[in-house]
């Protein structure tokens, strides 16, 4: 099976890895697939408009600079490791509440998708682009003095849209989410080297994107596994 991870930082947002090093991290620990996915942040919320003023969020203007680097690096990581690296972003809305706040995956994008759009606009948008949406950390989490309950506390009228959820993310795993029987995948939110050693998925199919997408959205032949030095 192929060892993937699907939710990756650089110094492109608030990672403290550049592309360049994470690819080789990545490559070295013998990774098959993997994305990229940096925030894009919302700018209608005090915290937002921080994240943007301090440039740890893409925008317009940066967007097509991080997919050139994104593309010239996966040509060096197929040649040099044989592994599969895919372009996404995590589209981050992030308010003082919780239960405002979601995170949401876009695998395989091609155009920027602002994060101030309302969810419909995304979620077309990202369908649009034959992308893959992944709802993550989307139950409440050890680590972290924030939450984004939005998407699971709102899943009635939005898991249509949804291709996957995480159901585990880094040290945590969301019971609850695979209870429900939504599709799963579980990634590292990787953001530091250490963040290697995480929660991982394993994908029965063929190493290319389209393949890895419909396996993600069929959610056969998908299993999760937690990586350990
Ligand atoms: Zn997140
Ligand atoms: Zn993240």
């Amino acid at each position: 099976m192929l060892l993937c991870d699907f939710h990756i930082h650089t110094t492109f947002s608030d990672g403290s890895i550049d592309l360049s090093k994470t690819i080789d991290i990545f490559g070295q620990a013998g990774f098959d697939v993997i994305a990229i996915t940096d925030h894009v942040v919302n700018s209608d919320s005090t915290i937002g408009a921080f994240a943007n003023r301090f440039n740890i969020s893409l925008n317009d203007s940066t967007f097509d600079c991080y997919m050139r680097a994104i593309r010239e690096e996966a040509e060096r990581a197929r040649k040099k490791y044989g592994m599969l690296v895919i372009p996404g972003v995590e589209i981050s809305k992030n308010y003082l509440s919780n239960e405002k706040s979601a995170h949401l995956l876009i695998l395989d994008i091609k155009e920027f998708i602002p994060a101030d759009w309302s969810y419909e606009q995304i979620f077309l948008e990202a369908k649009r682009q034959k992308a893959l949406t992944v709802a993550c950390h989307p139950h409440a989490m050890s680590g972290m003095s924030k939450n984004t309950f939005f998407l699971w506390n709102n899943r009635e009228r939005y898991a249509k849209y949804i291709d996957a959820w995480e159901v585990a993310n880094r040290d945590d795993v969301f019971s609850v989410v695979g209870l429900k029987k939504y599709p799963y995948i579980a990634n590292s939110d990787f953001h530091k080297a250490r963040h290697i050693y995480s929660w991982k998925t394993l994908l029965n199919c063929e190493k290319d994107t389209s393949a890895v997408k419909n396996c993600i959205r069929d959610n056969r032949g998908v299993a999760i596994t937690l990586f350990r030095n």
